[in-house]
């Protein structure tokens, strides 16, 4: 009877996880999120306005205070709906409502030169390409095109924090020069 071969190191990947720790199962509400990315658009749209009309609120609780619970939200529905890593820079609006964060490679302007035939990824080869993912989703936005603006590197300090606050109080901010500058 032949030996059993050694265990190669690192060869290990605990079940229903990927190398890289992506539940394989969100891969389909993933998908979803692309199909339907022109309804999210429209909901995100709606939803961004409601927030920034509450910035007074925001204001009166302190965006401090309200980080916290904000971001529990946020992190709920994004990851369900999103696979959301909690970058704190969301791109969702110009990547077609697919995640670049989920890009093993973490590229935020496209795909590497490794895309399959099958559209999947090089480093994860069950895992349709989150670029591949973004173009199509992109096609069916409204503002789509937006995918075609380079998007800033990642700024490390911003992680785990709530992109929802921190693009209402932007927000709120640009829109109370504008007042200044109208008087
Ligand atoms: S771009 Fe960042 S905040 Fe947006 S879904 Fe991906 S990890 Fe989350």
């Amino acid at each position: 009877m032949a030996a059993a071969k050694p265990q190669m190191a690192g060869a290990y990947t605990p079940a229903d996880v990927s190398g890289v720790r992506r539940r394989r199962s969100r891969y389909s509400i993933r998908l979803w999120s692309v199909r339907n990315a022109r309804m999210l658009e429209w909901f995100y749209a709606r939803f961004s306005e409601t927030l920034l009309k509450l910035h007074w609120f925001w204001n009166l609780v302190g965006y401090q205070r309200a980080e916290r619970p904000v971001k529990a939200v946020e992190k709920l529905t994004k990851q369900f709906l999103f696979d959301c890593r909690m970058c704190g820079q969301c791109a969702l609006s110009s990547t077609g409502m697919s995640c670049p964060m989920n890009c093993p490679k973490g590229l935020r302007n496209g795909p590497c030169g490794g895309v399959r035939a099958n559209g999947h990824c090089e480093v994860e080869p069950d895992m349709p390409c989150v670029w591949v993912q973004a173009w199509e989703g992109s096609r069916r936005m409204t503002n789509g095109d937006t995918i075609l603006d380079v998007q800033k590197p990642v700024d490390n300090s911003l992680w785990n924090t709530s992109s929802w606050l921190r693009v209402t109080a932007e927000a709120a901010a640009e829109r109370d020069a504008a007042k200044d500058l109208a008087r």
